[in-house]
C-alpha cells in the first residue's frame, strides 16, 4: 500500500459516510439509488418526507475539492436526483444545500419545499440580526471571484 492509499484509506476509516452501512442506521436512511460514483438515500426521520443525500462514493471532503468522473458527472445526476424527488413528494420545487460543517465528506442535501410547510428557505441560512454589509465589500466579492476565475 502506497503512502498516499495508506492516508486514504485513514482518512475513509474516519469519515462515516466512508462507512456507508454505518451512516444509514445513524441518519436512519435508505438507499434509493446508485452508480458507480453517486449514491442517492432517503432519511427516515424529521420534518420533511423525501429529504434525501446525494454523496459521492468516493471520499471527496468538500464541494471545494470536487474533480474527476464526480465533478463530470454531478449535473445530470443533480438533475436525475432534484427531479425525482420533486415528482415523489409532489414538491413544488426541491431545495439544495451544501454545508460540510458537521460531516466532512461532500453531500447534498435535497429538501422537498412546500408551501407553507416546515421549510422556511435561503432567507433561513441568514441570522435574522446580521447586519446587512454596505455595496463595497460586496462590489470588491464579486471583483475577487471573477479574478480567480480569469474574468
Ligand atoms: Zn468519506
Amino acid at each position: 500500500m502506497s503512502d498516499d492509499s495508506a492516508a486514504r484509506a485513514a482518512v475513509e476509516e474516519d469519515c462515516l459516510l466512508c462507512r456507508v452501512t454505518e451512516a444509514d442506521e445513524v441518519f436512519q436512511r435508505r438507499r434509493v439509488w446508485e452508480d458507480e460514483h453517486w449514491r442517492l438515500s432517503v432519511v427516515l426521520r424529521g420534518a420533511v418526507a423525501g429529504f434525501a443525500h446525494l454523496e459521492p462514493r468516493r471520499h471527496i471532503p468538500y464541494i471545494t475539492d470536487l474533480a474527476g468522473p464526480e465533478a463530470a458527472t454531478l449535473g445530470p445526476v443533480l438533475a436525475r436526483a432534484t427531479s425525482a424527488v420533486r415528482e415523489a413528494t409532489g414538491a413544488d420545487k426541491v431545495y439544495v444545500s451544501v454545508f460540510g460543517d458537521r460531516v466532512p465528506h461532500l453531500h447534498f442535501n435535497l429538501a422537498p419545499f412546500h408551501p407553507g410547510g416546515p421549510l422556511v428557505g435561503g432567507a433561513g441560512q441568514v441570522r435574522a440580526d446580521a447586519p446587512r454589509l454596505d455595496r463595497v465589500a460586496h462590489e470588491a466579492a464579486a471583483a475577487s471571484v471573477r479574478r480567480v476565475l480569469g474574468g
